[in-house]
């Protein structure tokens, strides 16, 4: 195996699949069957996973609700998302363990590093909800970070794209997808693979970045087995 521990990053609005709001069961399916194979092949695995298909803290301000409120509301969702998640992955046979930004003990265990780690070690999936934990952040940067803290070997973010294109593809029938690129080229061609905070993170710790279709059924066992899938940012 190329990566022997990833951080699998997904987003909220990955998990809506074809409905408007909140989470398609088969769409989570089809995730829970991907990592399946990859966790058979004794990949150890992190994810974290996004809540913009239930809330954003950017939207909150057009709700009238404070921002730093919101984003907390936010963070929740990520939970909310993130139990779906475990409980799906639990179904298979598969061990997991939920560590939580913010304290919700009744439902997962703060974030500990060194206890994270261990749940690595012992072949557990660790999912992280609640973001950091703090507001003004997202779960992008929270990939970067707990990739960065959990020594993770590459940052995989599955979206609905298979790559970084020279535009958005959805909107230029033109543009071209980079199969690598480095962190610099990303940077003064201005194009969008995280938020800054994110992609900063891990420019200065040398951790790798694919970004991938993560719709496509058997991409993340290639990128784990070594095949050039997505665009690799490094
Ligand atoms: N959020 C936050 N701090 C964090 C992570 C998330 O405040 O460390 C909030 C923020 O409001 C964000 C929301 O949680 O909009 C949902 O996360 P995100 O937008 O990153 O989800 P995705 O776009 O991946 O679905």
């Amino acid at each position: 195996m190329k990566y022997k521990r990833i951080l699998l990053k997904l987003s909220g609005e990955a998990l809506m699949g074809d409905k408007q709001y909140g989470i398609d069961a088969v769409r989570l399916e089809q995730y829970v069957n991907e990592i399946k194979e990859v966790k058979d092949l004794g990949v150890e695995i992190a994810i974290v996973i996004g809540g913009g298909n239930i809330f954003r803290g950017v939207q909150a301000e057009s709700s009238g609700i404070d921002r730093v409120q919101g984003d907390y509301m936010g963070m929740l969702a990520t939970v909310i998302n993130a139990m779906a998640l475990q409980s799906a992955l639990e179904k298979t046979g598969m061990y997991t363990r939920l560590m939580s930004g913010i304290k919700i003990e009744e439902v997962c265990e703060p974030f500990i590093k060194r206890r994270a780690v261990r749940h690595l070690e012992k072949g557990r999936i660790v999912i992280f909800g609640a973001g950091i934990g703090n507001p003004y952040f997202t779960t992008d940067s929270t990939a970067s970070l707990r990739a960065i803290e959990m020594e993770a070997d590459v940052v995989l973010k599955g979206t609905r794209v298979d790559g970084v294109y020279t535009a958005d593809p959805e909107k230029d029938t033109t543009a071209t997808k980079y199969p690598q690129i480095s962190f610099q080229e990303v940077y003064e061609k201005g194009l969008n693979v995280m938020d800054m905070t994110a992609f900063t993170l891990c420019q200065e710790n040398n951790l790798p970045i694919i970004v991938f279709d993560m719709n496509k059924s058997g991409n993340l066992k290639a990128i784990v087995a070594g095949e050039e899938v997505g665009t690799l940012i490094s």
